[in-house]
C-alpha cells in the first residue's frame, strides 16, 4: 500500500504557448472572469483556449454540497444564489467570442430546483448575446428529480452531459451522494424528453476498475442511448485524495477508443489527458450528423 506510482513520461506534457491563448488570459485578468479552466488547472488550456476557442465556466458557486473523493472542489456550505449569473456568463462567453462553452456546475443539494433554474436561464442568456456558440451543460444529477432536469432540458442545450465518473461497483468509494443507476437514469429520461439533443458522459480510469467493468460501462450507457463518451485517466488532485491505481498506456486507451465505437457511441474521445470537455467542439457536429 505504501507504493507509489510513477507518473509515466506520457504524462509530463510540454506547453505550447500561442498568440490566441495569451490574449484571452489577459482579457480574462482585465475582466475579472473566471473559468474551470485556470482554476484546475487543465493541461489543455492552451489547445483548447488558443485553436479551439472552447473553455468551461462553473457556476452557482464554487463550494459545493458533496464531497467526491476525487474531487478538488472544495466543500461547504453554499453560497448564496446569485441571480446576475447567468447574464455574467453570457457577457464572458461573448469576451472570449468563444465557438463552444461548457457550462458545470457544482452540487447545490440546498437547492429544490437543484440549481436547473439558473444552469437554464444561463443557457437562454449565451443563446441571446452568442448565437453561433455551442453550448453544453454538464450538471449535476439534480437531486434525481425528473422535474429538475426538464427545467434544463426545456432550454435546449446543445449537448446534455453527466458524467457517470467510474464504474459501478466504485462508485459509492469514489463519489459522494451520487448513484450509478441514477447517473443512468438521468441520461436516459434526458434522451427521452429531447430525442434530438446529443448525451454524453466521461468515466475516468486508474481507482483500481478492470477492463470488463470498463466495458461494462460502455454496455450500461448504451443501454440508456447515450451518444458519445470521453475516457481519461484519474489523477490524484491532492494527497487526501484517492490514490491512482494504475496508469493506462496511450495504446489502451486506443484500443478503449476503438471498442467504444464498436459499442455504437456517434463519438469517443480516449485519452490520458482527456477531460470532459476536451475536443467537445468536435462532437457537436459529429454527434447531430448520424
Ligand atoms: Fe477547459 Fe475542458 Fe479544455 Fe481543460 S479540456 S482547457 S477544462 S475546456
Ligand atoms: Fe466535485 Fe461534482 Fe462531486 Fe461536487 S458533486 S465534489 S463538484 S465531482
Amino acid at each position: 500500500e505504501k507504493e507509489i506510482l510513477r507518473k509515466p513520461e506520457w504524462l509530463k506534457i510540454k506547453f505550447n504557448t500561442n498568440e490566441e491563448y495569451r490574449d484571452l488570459k489577459k482579457l480574462m485578468r482585465e475582466k475579472n472572469l473566471h473559468t474551470v479552466c485556470e482554476e484546475a488547472r487543465c493541461p489543455n488550456i492552451h489547445e483548447c483556449w488558443g485553436q479551439r476557442r472552447t473553455a468551461t465556466m462553473m457556476i452557482l458557486g464554487s463550494v459545493c454540497t458533496r464531497a467526491c473523493r476525487f474531487c478538488a472542489v472544495k466543500t461547504g456550505l453554499p453560497t448564496e444564489l446569485d441571480l446576475e449569473e447567468p447574464e455574467r456568463v453570457a457577457d464572458s462567453v461573448k469576451i472570449m467570442n468563444l465557438k463552444h462553452v461548457v457550462i458545470t456546475m457544482v452540487a447545490r443539494d440546498d437547492l429544490k430546483d437543484g440549481g436547473a433554474g439558473i444552469m437554464a436561464e444561463t443557457i437562454r442568456a449565451i443563446r441571446r448575446k452568442s448565437p453561433q456558440t455551442s453550448i453544453e451543460v454538464l450538471p449535476s444529477d439534480l437531486g434525481g428529480v425528473e422535474e429538475n432536469l426538464r427545467i434544463l432540458m426545456d432550454a435546449r442545450p446543445d449537448i446534455l452531459n453527466h458524467n457517470i465518473e467510474t464504474v459501478r461497483r466504485l462508485t459509492p468509494r469514489v463519489r459522494a451522494r451520487a448513484t450509478y443507476d441514477r447517473s443512468l437514469e438521468f441520461l436516459r429520461r434526458a434522451k427521452e424528453m429531447q430525442p434530438d439533443i446529443p448525451t454524453k458522459s466521461s468515466l475516468m480510469i486508474g481507482l483500481g476498475e478492470t477492463w470488463e467493468e470498463i466495458l461494462e460501462v460502455m454496455d450500461d450507457l448504451r443501454a440508456n442511448n447515450v451518444d458519445i463518451m470521453t475516457i481519461g485517466q484519474y489523477l490524484q488532485p491532492t494527497k487526501k485524495h484517492l490514490p491512482v491505481k494504475k496508469y493506462y498506456s496511450p495504446l489502451e486507451f486506443g484500443k478503449l477508443r476503438k471498442i467504444a465505437m464498436e459499442k455504437g457511441f456517434k463519438h469517443c474521445e480516449a485519452g490520458p489527458l482527456v477531460r470532459s470537455s476536451y475536443h467537445a467542439d468536435e462532437q457537436v457536429n459529429e454527434a447531430t450528423k448520424a
